[in-house]
Formats: C-alpha cells, sequence, structure tokens
C-alpha cells in the first residue's frame, strides 16, 4: 500500500514526486510512467529519420521528463502565461508556487540567466506592440535550452530514484474507485497499486485515456479552448528586435474579421522546427538548442476558439483537422506566405527559390487553404500582418507556415480550488493533461501544489 500514487512522469508529476520526498521523506510513494527513463528516450525524427515512423509511444512525449524532456526548456516565470492556476487560488499564491519550482529547476542545474527582466526595455516594446493593436504579455523567461533540460531531468531522476518507486515502461490502464473514493490503480502489465491518494499527470499526451477514465467514473468536464494554428518560420534577424531583448515575448491579438484571440507561442530563437506525433497524427511545434543555432527564428500562431454547447469534443476537432493536414501531405505542409495569399500551393521549387531554408526538412509543400477553417486563417493572415508593423519583415512572401500546429487542452476537468476532482476524494488532477496548465513552470507549480494539500492531510 502506497501512501500515493503519481501516474505521469513529466513536470506535473516529477515536482509532485520531489515536493513529497522533501516534506514527508518516510512516505511510499510510487511513479508510474508509460515511456522510458530519461537516458533511453529517444525520438527516431530528431535522429536522422526522414518521416515520423510513428511510434507506438512516442519518444518525443513520453518517458522521464515528459512532453517537456526534449523542449529547450523555456520557464516562463509569470501567472500569465502557461496555464490557468489563478483560476484555483490567488494570483500571489501562484506567483509563490513560480518562484518555488524556479528555485527546485535551479537546484538541479538550471542555468541562472533570466530574459525579459528590464521592465524600462519591455515599457517601450509595449509601446511599439500596442501602436500595431498587439497586447505584450510581461514574461520574464529562464531559458535552459535542450540539453541542459535533459540535464536537470537526469539529475531529479538520479534524486528520486533513491526515494521513490519509479516505475518506467507501464501504463495506467484504469483507476480504482470505490465508494466515491480513489483506491488505486490498475496497470496494462495486470498489476494493481493500491494507494491512497492518486496524482493523476498524464499529460496532453494522455488526455484522451484521462477523459475516458473520468467518464466511466462520472467526473464533470468543462470545455476548454481549441488553439489550432500554424507554426511560423523566419530568417532570426526578423524577429530579432524582440527576440534580443525579450528571448521569448507572448504577443495578443484580436483579429478584426472574427475578434478571435490569436497569440503567439513557444517562441525559438534560432531554433528548429520539429514533428511531434499524437496518436497516430503528426502535428508541429518547435524547440531550440542552447548550443546548436539555425538561422531562423520560428513561433506558433494560434487561433482560440471556445465552443458552446452541444459540442464536446475539442481534442477530436483538433484531431481531425491535423489529419486533414497529413492526410494531403503525408505528415507536415509546408506553404510560403506569398504562395497562401496568392491562392496556390508552395512547391519543392518555390520553396527553393526563397531568401529561407525551412528546418523540418520532411515537411511537404502544400496548401494549408485546403485544411485551416476560413475563419482561423483569415485570423492568421491579419495577425501576420499586425506583426509586421513591429517586425518589418514578419508578413513576407517566403515568410514559412507549417502546419498543422495544434494544441490538444482537451476539456478541463471539474476540480475544487485544491485540484481535487469533483465527486471523487483523493484523487488530483494536475499538468497539460487535466487542462489546469500548458506549460513547464505551471505544470511544476501544480504538482508541488498537491502535494502540499496531500502532505497537510
Ligand atoms: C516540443 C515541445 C516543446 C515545448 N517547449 C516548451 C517550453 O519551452 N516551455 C514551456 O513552458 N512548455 C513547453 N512545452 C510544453 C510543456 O512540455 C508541457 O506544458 C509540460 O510538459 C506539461 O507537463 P505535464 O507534466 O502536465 O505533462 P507531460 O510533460 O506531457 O507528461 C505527461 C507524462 O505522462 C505519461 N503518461 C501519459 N499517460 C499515461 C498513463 N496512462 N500511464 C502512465 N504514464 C502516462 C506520458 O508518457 C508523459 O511522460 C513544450 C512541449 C513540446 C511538445
Amino acid at each position: 500500500m502506497y501512501n500515493v500514487a503519481i501516474i505521469g512522469a513529466g513536470p506535473a508529476g516529477i515536482f509532485a514526486a520531489l515536493e513529497i520526498t522533501s516534506l514527508k521523506p518516510d512516505w511510499n510513494v510510487i511513479l508510474i510512467e508509460k515511456g522510458q527513463k530519461i537516458e533511453k528516450r529517444k525520438c527516431l525524427l530528431r535522429e536522422g529519420y526522414a518521416k515520423c515512423p510513428g511510434c507506438k509511444k512516442c519518444g518525443l512525449l513520453c518517458g522521464w521528463g515528459g512532453a517537456g524532456a526534449f523542449s529547450d526548456g523555456k520557464l516562463t516565470l509569470t501567472p500569465d502565461v502557461g496555464g490557468h492556476l489563478v483560476d484555483y487560488m490567488d494570483r500571489s499564491k501562484v506567483e509563490e508556487l513560480i518562484d518555488y519550482a524556479d528555485g527546485l529547476y535551479l537546484k538541479f542545474g538550471a542555468t541562472d540567466e533570466v530574459f525579459g527582466t528590464d521592465i524600462k526595455t519591455f515599457k517601450e516594446l509595449e509601446r511599439q506592440a500596442a501602436l500595431a493593436e498587439l497586447k505584450l504579455v510581461h514574461s520574464p523567461v529562464r531559458h535552459l535550452g535542450t540539453e541542459r533540460s535533459l540535464n536537470v531531468l537526469k539529475n531529479m531522476q538520479d534524486y528520486l530514484d533513491k526515494r521513490i518507486t519509479i516505475l518506467n515502461d507501464v501504463s495506467a490502464k484504469s483507476l480504482i474507485v470505490e465508494c466515491e473514493q480513489v483506491k488505486g490503480i490498475e496497470l496494462d502489465n495486470g498489476e494493481t497499486v493500491c494507494a491512497e491518494y492518486t496524482i493523476i499527470a498524464p499529460g496532453r499526451e494522455g488526455a484522451d485515456w484521462l477523459t475516458k477514465e473520468f467518464a466511466k467514473n462520472k467526473i464533470g468536464m468543462v470545455n476548454n479552448a481549441v488553439d489550432i494554428g500554424v507554426r511560423v518560420e523566419l530568417p532570426a534577424p526578423v524577429f530579432e528586435p524582440l527576440t534580443d531583448k525579450l528571448y521569448e515575448s507572448k504577443l495578443i491579438y484580436y483579429a478584426p474579421t472574427f475578434g478571435d484571440e490569436v497569440r503567439t507561442f513557444c517562441m525559438n530563437p534560432n531554433g528548429e522546427v520539429v514533428q511531434e506525433n499524437y496518436n497516430g497524427i503528426s502535428t508541429v511545434n518547435g524547440h531550440s538548442y542552447a548550443e546548436k543555432t539555425t538561422n531562423n527564428t520560428n513561433f506558433a500562431l494560434l487561433v482560440s476558439k471556445k465552443f458552446t454547447e452541444p459540442f464536446k469534443e475539442p481534442i477530436q476537432y483538433g484531431q481531425h483537422i491535423a489529419s486533414l493536414a497529413n492526410m494531403l501531405g503525408g505528415g507536415i505542409l509546408v506553404q510560403r506566405f506569398g504562395d497562401l495569399l496568392d491562392g496556390r500551393r508552395s512547391t519543392p521549387d518555390r520553396i527553393n527559390a526563397s531568401i529561407i531554408k525551412p528546418t523540418l526538412s520532411c515537411a511537404t509543400p502544400g496548401d494549408l487553404s485546403l485544411v485551416i477553417p476560413y475563419r482561423q486563417m483569415t485570423s492568421i493572415i491579419e495577425m501576420l500582418k499586425a506583426l509586421d508593423k513591429i517586425c518589418p519583415g514578419t508578413a513576407s512572401r517566403y515568410t514559412l507556415l507549417y502546419g498543422i500546429e495544434v494544441k490538444f487542452y482537451s476539456a478541463r476537468v471539474k476540480l475544487t480550488n485544491e485540484l481535487e476532482t469533483e465527486g471523487v476524494k483523493n484523487l488530483f488532477t494536475i499538468g497539460d493533461g487535466a487542462g489546469v496548465t500548458r506549460g513547464l513552470i505551471q505544470a511544476s507549480a501544480s504538482g508541488v501544489y498537491v502535494a502540499r494539500t496531500i502532505c497537510k492531510r
């Protein structure tokens, strides 16, 4: 019998484990992770495969460190970005948790450099953004870089290995719930884990599983917005006015035609565009390395759309659109902005006749207007034109758009202010899989928060 069972070794699950071992060193804790240990994780695409082979357990998203492992570890140190924790507690509490989680990253080897702390510079950029009808969100960033991020996670793994039970390559299959209280978990290897408290932190990768399990146990869900868009890639100097000063800038725009919110997300100066695989569907993302650099900068432009009743399947909606891009391009599609505006597909020749070399070489030149709904596409075009006012060259005909970038935030679990599920006692749900967070630092903070709550009980 364990005191606490944790599902998922992403930042949310890892930070829950770190905090419990610190507060209750004598407790029995088990962490169940469906992917491999950090040193065994591999993504064949990253290792040179031309196309994503669609591994059953995606090496990019599953394993110790979760989706964050091969990310370049940008810790966005503000409650305004990367999650909804402020919906559950005071802003000052979220700030304290972020600060604490950031301190743990530092303790396990993160770099001490933080970008975007110079308020005078920020104010000037904020003014320029406002003139283009863009809102610039103040968001200081600690940038680890992919290599350092892997080291930090390895250090955490070594530390916890000595203090808790860690199961790798094993999935949680179903929750055991009796009399409205969680009792444990059935695993896919046939074993059963009994625990007083269970923390579910399966990330976006496990959001489908979570939704089904919760439906089975009649745990309520509320719709989250669906974020659909493209990854933009352009010459790094075009975005230097922002990236040199802030590293990552969070810009929000309300596109005039439909009034939908469009935002920049996950900016990677001198980085590369990558492909990822969700349940057999290829989507696009990006990252940058601390040492290895490219000549390009990439970032996502996401259009947020919140659906109303009776629609209940935001994940399926996003997957459907991403599948359409896969159907046309055999994977990821890439198109020059000029070709999109001219109403024609990009071809390999057109992509070659360009001032930008795509960093995701396996992307197929094609036509994104055949895939992205008119509403989202219009908003993306309008946002690119607004960005062009603060970083001239953004709306260049050569700018590359990769599709589809989609964030499966899933439905949000109905949770108490302690992040305990409504209806099933002692069951806590954290991180991206619960729709509560959207980034490394808030996912980590949510782990610390529930660990403290459980330890206090
Ligand atoms: C390429 C990429 C780059 C990113 N870059 C950044 C960035 O720079 N900054 C930032 O803030 N965020 C970034 N993110 C987002 C960030 O990685 C996530 O917000 C964060 O990892 C979410 O943490 P989590 O613990 O909730 O879930 P995850 O990190 O997704 O971890 C969930 C874990 O649970 C496991 N799991 C799922 N289901 C089960 C099951 N049934 N049984 C057992 N285990 C299970 C999965 O294998 C996974 O390891 C990036 C994401 C990607 C994919």
